[in-house]
């Protein structure tokens, strides 16, 4: 038995800018751009033993002051596998296997270049830019080369749920959500699958709770989460 007592958290409601003043509220998109660094400092610190450091910095500034040594790397090469072990260690479905070196698999989260997907695919790299576009796949575009594009690799998978990743891309397009995001959804384990990914639940993995239910049902709440998560990250 849960007794239930209502709490008042602080929540940050407003950051300021400590280089340009700029005023960011959180229900403004540009609230999630703002960089906040705090620290207390160690023994012998440069800012003295203990003290605390901080600042907020708006993207600008943040570009500003520190541009020169910020590492902006493109969604692919983020190396983000926190579930990787996890995955294993508790019988998710097997991940893909890599065609190239059979016996070998490849990572669930792995990205292709068009040549890769094309020679999966057994079709021309023209073919899978077409089928892109018209929403069957996703792909990322690197932050300087719009022409530099990459495949998740899942998508290749012949457990995947087709239909289901087509009315994925086709929430993310009509919110004009980038894929980018949408990449890091797919990735991120969530609390209401049980810790799974989109992508494993996409690819058949269910938590226990889902046993009971319709097909249907599944792809249902699956997608009231996807809808959920367009509107915390589109304002
Ligand atoms: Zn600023």
């Amino acid at each position: 038995m849960q007794l239930k007592g209502i709490e008042a958290v602080s929540v940050v409601d407003q950051i300021r800018c400590d280089r340009c003043d700029k005023e960011v509220h959180r229900t403004e998109s540009d609230f999630e751009q703002m960089t906040s660094i705090g620290f207390d400092a160690g023994y012998g610190s440069i800012f003295g033993d203990g003290n605390r450091v901080e600042i907020d910095l708006c993207e600008p500034c943040l570009r500003a002051t520190l541009g020169t040594w910020l590492r902006v790397l493109a969604p692919w090469s983020i190396d983000q596998m926190p579930l990787w072990q996890v995955w294993t260690a508790v019988g998710r479905p097997l991940p893909i296997m890599d065609s190239q070196n059979p016996g070998r698999f490849m990572h669930p989260y792995r990205v292709l270049t068009v040549q890769e997907m094309a020679d999966h695919l057994k079709c021309s790299p023209e073919a899978v830019y077409e089928r892109a576009h018209a929403g069957e796949f996703i792909f990322l575009s690197s932050p300087d080369r719009v022409d530099d594009q990459r495949y998740p690799a899942f998508q290749l998978d012949e457990r995947l749920d087709k239909s289901l990743l087509k009315q994925i891309i086709q929430k993310y397009l009509e919110a004009d959500v980038s894929s980018t995001l949408l990449w890091s959804f797919l990735r991120s384990p969530q609390k209401i699958y049980a810790g799974l990914t989109a992508i494993e639940m996409l690819l058949g993995g269910m938590p226990p709770q889902y046993d009971t239910l319709t097909p249907e049902e599944r792809a249902d709440i699956f997608l009231d989460v996807v809808d959920e998560e367009i509107s915390r990250v589109r304002w």
